[in-house]
């Protein structure tokens, strides 16, 4: 064979490999929900890495304005101290969901027992102040790969994905983001935010009107994707 083909080949084997890791939506390894574009004019506000004892309550307080639930994918660390804000979540009847424990970098890269372990320890602190074990998973950075895959499956697991991701925690400004959100809006749309920056409330705002000038209604995720979670 000749050696470009090979050469050729094996960059396209290692390049679809990468994009399989690096993206869940990829959905090679692990089945996500993204999108629902048969929804009609909706999406859902997903956000994560909180709770964040400042900008998570401000978000509530829009939310809560707007009369919307969102879903927030906590991670577990940060829960200590902060039980009061995951109450209140679920009391306003926003969604929770595991977003690992310790949310490392080197996640991906963990055996199958330590995985586990770690969403456990998340999904425990969750279940210890709201009641109820949750069953949505993202996972942190949004990476997959056939562990985490198997760690989805043995933890029965509904894994949350997205379609629009709005960078919030790159640097741009809130104009420069909430120009990407409408550029990439469609029905059913699910879109990724973080209740950690310093604008996380501001932005929210921005979107909201953005969202209302496009006459988007916001609904949660089990709407959106007909689920009793
Ligand atoms: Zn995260």
């Amino acid at each position: 064979m000749n050696i470009w083909l090979i050469l050729i080949l094996v960059a396209g084997i290692s390049l679809f490999f990468f994009y399989a890791s690096y993206s869940m939506r990829s959905g090679v390894y692990i089945k996500t929900l993204n999108r629902n574009p048969k929804a009609g004019n909706v999406v859902a506000l997903t956000f994560d890495d909180g709770p964040d004892p400042v900008q998570t309550l401000k978000i509530l307080d829009i939310l809560k304005e707007h009369d919307i639930q969102a879903c927030f994918f906590s991670i577990g660390r940060k829960i200590t101290g902060n039980e009061d804000i995951i109450r209140r979540m679920k009391a306003e009847g926003h969604l929770v969901g595991n977003h690992s424990f310790a949310h490392s970098n080197k996640f991906p890269l963990y055996s199958l027992k330590r995985m586990i372990a770690d969403l456990k320890a998340c999904g425990d602190e969750l279940a210890r102040i709201t009641g109820c074990e949750t069953s949505l998973f993202r996972p942190p950075y949004g990476v997959s790969n056939p562990t985490i895959a198997r760690a989805v499956k043995k933890m029965k697991y509904t894994v949350i994905g997205w379609n629009i991701r709005t960078f919030d925690t790159c640097s741009g400004s809130i104009e420069k983001i909430v120009k990407r959100v409408d550029k990439k809006l469609s029905p059913g749309s699910v879109i990724l935010l973080h209740d950690t920056m310093d604008f996380s409330d501001i932005l929210l705002k921005s979107i909201l009107a953005m969202l209302k000038q496009r006459c988007y209604k916001v609904i949660s995720i089990d709407e959106l994707f007909n689920f009793n979670f």
